[in-house]
């Protein structure tokens, strides 16, 4: 990593001074070997602080690898021993804290499939009553900031000291690029209502694949995350779980050399408040608005192939003065002059009739 100097005056249990906090290591544990060796070569880089492991995998169709179970623990407290590097492991029942805390488990995370559920969220609670080890919670697969904050708050009110968040992307059908769409503006509305919380982004499950990780991730350092979680596997294309999103430890080091960590110059309360928040959220904005023109172009050209069969002529008056008096009439009842909605209707209209004429060539 660059290292520039950092006058951030935001602390909390994870930050570090002047790089990101680097947690690594592979979606699952498969077996011992892997375990270690992926394990020891993402130590090796230099570059990471806590080793990551899945035990226990929440699958979204059955049938799949559900993780090896508690008999992969030790297997991750050996990487820890041989290391010196502290681990972290997702639990997502009360038997899975339980077990993680036996086996002297560094930091518990909380899986984005857990954390959409409040009584999985209070049973693992519960678990960890009394305990002093720290819980960092993955945003909830659905966008919804309460949710999020609410999960982070049932850790709290049981005594957990040191809590976090981790920001894996939020799930959407109309996504193409990302697997899980980071949706930016949910994480820094997460900061800017808990500024003394650790904010960690998860680049490998909001990209599903190795190409967007480096962006990913130096976007998440420019916006003052304090820390990034990837996984990293020894062999990726054969790893039993996310085998796309995964790379080596060697990639990963050298991802991690080649970022810059830029000053920063405020906190993250700051950079909230700052230009930057404002045009995240517009590019947030426009990225759906984009989604919507390509979805409607779709329709347009199954009318178009409508049309075709049944002989219909592709320009239809009515309907076009139809689609532009209503839209007038709300933009400007919303303050959109009738200029502006008129032209981009026109836009809009131009294209669908091209797209339909091509399926009637
Ligand atoms: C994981 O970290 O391997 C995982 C299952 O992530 P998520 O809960 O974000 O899907
Ligand atoms: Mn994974």
């Amino acid at each position: 990593m660059e290292s520039q100097t950092s006058t951030s005056s935001r602390t909390n249990w994870l930050r570090k001074t002047d790089t990101p906090y680097v947690i690594a290591g592979p979606c699952s544990v498969e077996t011992e070997e892997q375990t270690l060796e992926t394990c020891k070569r993402v130590a090796a880089t230099g570059k990471v602080d806590m080793l990551r492991g899945g035990i226990w995998k929440p699958r979204t169709s059955a049938g799949n690898f559900e993780g090896i179970g508690v008999k992969g623990l030790p297997w991750m407290k050996r990487a820890k021993q041989e290391t010196g590097l502290p681990i972290t492991v997702e639990a997502a029942k009360a038997g899975h804290a339980e077990m993680c805390l036996e086996f002297d488990v560094d930091v518990i995370w909380i899986g984005a499939r857990t954390s959409v559920n409040p009584f999985s969220v209070q049973e693992v609670a519960e678990a960890l009553r009394g305990s002093d080890v720290p819980v960092l919670v993955k945003n909830p697969i659905n966008p919804d900031l309460k949710l999020w904050l609410g999960a982070v708050e049932r850790f709290e009110r049981v005594g957990v000291k040191n809590v976090g968040a981790i920001h894996r992307g939020f799930s959407n059908l109309g996504e193409k690029v990302y697997r899980n769409r980071p949706q930016w503006q949910l994480a820094l509305d997460f900061m800017k209502e808990r500024p003394d919380l650790p904010m960690v982004c998860d680049p490998s499950h909001i990209c599903g694949r190795r190409d967007l990780l480096h962006d990913v991730s130096q976007k998440a350092v420019d916006l003052s995350y304090d820390g990034l979680m990837i996984e990293s596997h020894r062999d990726p294309d054969n790893a039993w779980t996310d085998a796309k999103q995964q790379i080596t430890p060697e990639v990963l080091g050298e991802m991690i050399t080649a970022m810059k960590l830029r000053l920063h110059k405020e906190d993250n309360a700051d950079v909230q408040n700052s230009l930057s928040f404002l045009r995240q959220e517009i590019s947030e904005i426009d990225n759906d608005i984009l989604n919507l023109l390509v979805s409607r172009m779709g329709v347009a050209r199954k009318i178009g192939d409508y049309k075709k069969k049944n002989d219909i002529t592709i320009y239809q008056p009515k309907r076009w003065e139809e689609i532009t008096s209503s839209a007038k009439q709300r933009g400007s009842e919303q303050g959109l002059s009738e200029e502006f909605i008129d032209k981009f209707l026109r836009a809009i209209h131009d294209e669908s009739i091209n797209q339909q004429e091509q399926i009637m060539k």
